[in-house]
């Protein structure tokens, strides 16, 4: 799988989206800050199985946590608690929002290195899914926090970072241009 640094930045600019901003309106949900580290909270949810197979000691990761109905499932549950406390949430969009994110770190799990692959159709069938090539170099967890062999998958995940970043800013930057140029453009 990728690190959770990689999980995280498509957490992030995922929340920065224009659709993910409409769901949590208002004055602070608005505010990037709390939709980034929800953004964050939720590419990363689906590697929490880990802390049931250190616990039990059995395999859990890349279980049922990496399937299409984990991800429904885990979605609907957040988006209800989220908009019982806050109603002025707009559902659907942080229903589908959440979805994105969740089904978003299933498919940089696809292309990673490493592992038996996802059982994406869980529990429907224990098939176990991975893509024809890699984009990401696996994570070697169990040589410790501090190992040479880390050094490969940090900089190729920062590198992939920086180019996600400017290819951000390029659409943003363009997007803000067109809506210059049209409220210009546009009768009084
Ligand atoms: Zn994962």
């Amino acid at each position: 799988m990728p690190s959770p640094i990689a999980h995280s930045i498509i957490g992030y600019l995922l929340s920065r989206l224009p659709t993910a901003k409409k769901a949590l309106p208002g004055k602070w949900m608005s505010l990037t800050p709390i939709a980034a580290a929800y953004g964050v909270l939720v590419s990363n949810l689906p590697d929490l199985d880990f802390i049931p197979q250190i616990i039990t000691g059995f395999r859990f990761h890349r279980g049922p946590s990496h399937s299409f109905l984990a991800a429904v499932l885990v979605s609907t549950l957040l988006t209800s608690i989220i908009y019982r406390f806050y109603r002025r949430t707009h559902y659907t969009s942080l229903l589908t929002s959440t979805l994105g994110v969740y089904c978003t770190h299933l498919l940089m799990d696809l292309f990673t290195s490493g592992g038996t692959g996802l059982p994406l159709l869980w529990p429907l069938s224990d098939r176990t899914f991975r893509a024809p090539f890699v984009l990401f170099p696996p994570v070697h967890h169990s040589r410790g926090l501090i190992d040479i062999s880390h050094f490969t998958f940090i900089s190729i995940e920062l590198l992939y970072a920086v180019t996600l970043f400017l290819v951000a800013g390029v659409i943003k930057s363009h997007w803000q241009r067109q809506t210059r140029r049209r409220d210009v453009s546009s009768p009084q």
